[in-house]
């Protein structure tokens, strides 16, 4: 299936993107709105979206308590597995046509969104095969009693997506709680929701009964807010900005309804002189500059030890001066960011190194001229207390900040309100160690960084960046709850 270019890229599949997927069946908004998506490469409309409101995410909430009293909420766990495990395959059919649409809608590079397809698919064949092996306990307890654990599912789950990496976001997220047997109603982002769209068409394919997934795009103040607020939902996950998530976790606590929060970052990766900076040196741009900046984990701090300081900057500013930025298709390392709104908040802040030691820039494409591009920039000597070493930008810009030892290098990398992941570049054993556990983040990477997308690694953050953990086998304790059973019998 290859989708063409036409008035929408998901046409191939066979289904109106300007449809929402409810109880089964895709249907227009039920207030008749849609919303016109743009190609943030070139700036020209790609097609109409539903603009769904209060009384699509009502409809889709009682699709998905339905299919919790009936089909989905009845199935076994191997069958829920099965299910996924053939949505896994149908997705990586799927991976160059998933591929081509997000690239259009999102304006990632082809490989990056070839990587995101993939690795929907893996998180949808990992949870498969974890769906019949969570399970409860018996407990030690009074003579005359048997006492035991089960693990449910919290029935239904609402997910609320941001745009920079929606498949991953929804492999992750949906993956995990499908497993546990939960149903979802899934709001996408408005900028980002054609992958969600054929991955709710996938699904179908794959046999999942109807009500068992459902998605419902629109903007975040309509159909997000109505999710989060609505009192037949029994689980939120959230991935977004840290403002977002503080208005979700508010409305949800009138309910008294979990909440998983994913929010942004200012990770640092520190680098000591004893490091092999040959190795480092692709993870340090890199891990800056991929999807453009507009990476949750991004690393924009860059901490580096003052005896290889010199070093590590000229390195990288070679590696910056030969990035190259351009429409999606063409497949460079950068494209476009998401919006022209998104552009011009980077900028902004780019602006505000003006008093800067701006060291490199990439360079644009000559064919594109019209899309949402920023050139990746690299700055340093930054003061650690500098608002460009201190706040999110969530586009293509790395600070630099020199460090004289261990103590001063912690106490940098620790001075955010952030804390989602650090990485340490050293190959003393013992510093090893003792920066693992002082560094203030939900994931701590040794001589890589957040490699390989880290399916199996559970994943979150503290302080600003959120709270509860997904990914991996953790997120299946997320999306269930703990119920005791005790039997007295004599
Ligand atoms: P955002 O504005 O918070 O949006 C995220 C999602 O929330 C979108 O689906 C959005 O809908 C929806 N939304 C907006 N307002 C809402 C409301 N009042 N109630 C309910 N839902 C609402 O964030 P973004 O600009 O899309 O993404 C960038 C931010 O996300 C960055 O701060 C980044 O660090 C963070 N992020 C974190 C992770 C992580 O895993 N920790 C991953 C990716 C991104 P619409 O967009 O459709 O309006
Ligand atoms: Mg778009």
């Amino acid at each position: 299936m290859n989708p063409k270019i036409t008035d929408s890229p998901v046409a191939a599949f066979g289904f109106d993107s300007a449809h929402c997927f409810i109880g089964g069946d895709w249907k227009p908004a039920i207030e008749g709105g849609v919303l016109e998506l743009e190609n943030p490469s070139t700036g020209e409309r790609l097609c109409s979206i539903a603009r769904g409101t209060q009384t699509d995410i009502d409809a889709a909430v009682v699709a998905a308590q339905t299919a919790m009293q009936t089909g989905w909420g009845r199935s076994t766990a191997v069958e829920r597995g099965r299910a996924l495990q053939r949505l896994s395959q149908l997705v990586l059919a799927h991976v160059d046509a998933l591929a081509q649409i997000e690239s259009l809608d999102v304006g990632k590079p082809l490989k990056q969104a070839r990587a995101d397809a993939v690795a929907l698919a893996r998180y949808c064949e990992f949870y498969a095969g974890a769906a019949d092996k969570v399970h409860g306990e018996t407990l030690p307890f009074m003579e005359g009693y048997t006492a035991f654990t089960l693990r449910e599912p919290h029935g239904v789950t609402g997910h609320i997506v941001p745009w920079n990496y929606p498949m991953q976001i929804i492999g992750r997220s949906v993956g995990a709680a499908l497993a546990m047997g939960n149903a979802c109603v899934l709001k996408p982002a408005e900028e980002a929701c054609l992958t969600a769209l054929v991955f709710a068409e996938l699904a179908s394919q794959a046999g999942l009964p109807a009500g068992a997934l459902n998605v419902v795009p629109g903007l975040g103040s309509e159909a997000g807010s109505a999710l989060s607020a609505h009192t037949g939902v029994n689980h939120i996950s959230f991935t977004g900005s840290f403002d977002t998530g503080v208005k979700i976790q508010t409305s949800a606590a009138q309910s008294v309804v979990p909440v998983t929060l994913e929010l942004g970052g200012k990770s640092a990766q520190v680098v000591f002189d004893d490091a092999n900076l040959d190795a480092a040196l692709p993870f340090l741009v890199n891990a800056g500059i991929q999807n453009a900046g507009q990476t949750c984990s991004a690393s924009s701090r860059i901490l580096i030890q003052r005896s290889v300081y010199q070093t590590v900057l000229s390195r990288m500013a070679e590696h910056y001066t030969a990035l190259q930025v351009g429409n999606a298709l063409d497949d460079l390392h950068l494209g476009p960011l998401i919006s022209v709104r998104q552009k011009d908040i980077v900028s902004s802040y780019i602006e505000q190194g003006s008093d800067l030691n701006k060291v490199a820039v990439g360079q644009l494409h000559e064919a594109a001229a019209n899309g949402y591009f920023v050139l990746p920039t690299l700055f340093a000597d930054v003061s650690p207390n500098h608002v460009l070493a201190q706040e999110e930008i969530f586009g293509p810009v790395q600070v630099l900040i020199p460090f004289d030892d261990e103590d001063d290098a912690l106490a940098i990398a620790n001075g955010t309100p952030f804390g989602l992941v650090a990485s340490v570049w050293t190959n003393d054993g013992g510093r090893q160690m003792r920066m693992a556990k002082a560094l203030r983040a939900g994931q701590v990477f040794i001589n890589n960084y957040g490699a390989g997308g880290g399916v199996e690694l559970p994943f979150g953050g503290v302080g600003k960046s959120g709270h509860g953990r997904e990914k991996g086998f953790e997120a299946l304790y997320g999306f269930s709850t703990l119920k005791t059973v005790a039997v007295a019998h004599g």
